[in-house]
């Protein structure tokens, strides 16, 4: 990987990024699609990165599925996958880690103590290895792809960040890798989620701007599906990720799988 990127980027070429955890899904794909639109190159990196995980949550049934993958990977003629083992990218002297500050103080950086870290630190490190010109995020993401813009600036690693919309089922829902997760029952109660942000965006547009009012919606919505238990419903500016604002964002358990989506409500809700 090094070697091939060091060799494109003396030839002049442009490299876009798109780092994933693999599990690949047509989320990932548009990530893909729009790094191909605006670089000569498109290398995908598939990591399950450990540091981003705590220590309760789900890093060993993570779905891993490589075949999968490299067919996905192949039929979208990407140009180099990067796929470091965990040795490689922790040795075991490894002792530094990148944290941003601010951004992550509230709803994932406070319900997933340590998660940002994670994220930062080996996003740091896949920018060193691949030296991308621009690297690709979901706004399914939306407060993680806010940390690593951040992250880019102020460590001037030079990367652009780009931020593509989220790719939902017909029905509403996110796309995710954890979505294999939910069981039939939870999969229709996991609707509630999308079903909320787009009641929302529905109220938004027809003048509502009362924050306390907006929010009361989301949890009305939620509380209709009873496996659904939020573990946020809010109202935060898409910049500082602190209230008051019009991004509504959700982060709930359905069963054990836990869920976040977000939508802003200047725009309509899709579908
Ligand atoms: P992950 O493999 O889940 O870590 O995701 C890798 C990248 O894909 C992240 O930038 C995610 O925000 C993005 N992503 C995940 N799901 C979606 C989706 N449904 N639509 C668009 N991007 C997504």
């Amino acid at each position: 990987m090094l070697t091939a990127s060091r060799r494109w980027r003396r030839d002049g070429k442009s490299i876009g990024l798109v780092p994933t955890m693999g599990a690949l899904h047509a989320g990932h794909l548009s990530l893909v699609e729009r790094a191909r639109l605006e670089n000569e190159l498109v290398v995908v990196s598939v990591f399950v990165n450990p540091i981003q995980f705590g220590p309760n949550e789900d890093l060993e049934r993570y779905p891993r599925d490589w075949n999968h993958d490299f067919k996905m990977l192949e039929a979208a003629e990407v140009d180099a996958v990067y796929r470091p083992s965990v040795m490689a990218m922790y040795p075991p002297e490894a002792s530094t880690r990148v944290r941003v500050g601010g951004l992550t103080d509230t709803l994932e950086g406070a319900a997933r103590p340590g998660h940002f870290e994670g994220v930062a630190t080996v996003v740091t490190k896949l920018f060193a290895a691949v030296e991308p010109d621009r690297a690709y995020f979901g706004q399914k993401d939306a407060q993680q792809a806010a940390v690593v813009n951040r992250l880019s600036r102020d460590l001037d690693l030079g990367v652009e960040i780009r931020v593509v919309p989220t790719v939902r089922e017909p029905d509403g829902l996110a796309l995710s890798s954890r979505n294999v997760y939910l069981s039939a029952e939870e999969r229709h109660a996991a609707l509630a989620i999308s079903a909320a942000l787009r009641e929302a965006a529905g109220a938004y547009a027809s003048g509502e701007r009362d924050q306390a009012r907006l929010r009361a919606r989301l949890a009305a919505r939620l509380a209709l599906e009873p496996l659904v238990k939020p573990e946020y419903a809010e109202l935060v500016d898409p910049a500082t990720f602190r209230k008051p604002g019009t991004l509504a964002v959700i982060a709930a358990k359905v069963g054990k799988t836990r869920l976040i989506d977000n939508h802003d409500l200047e725009k309509p809700f899709p579908g």
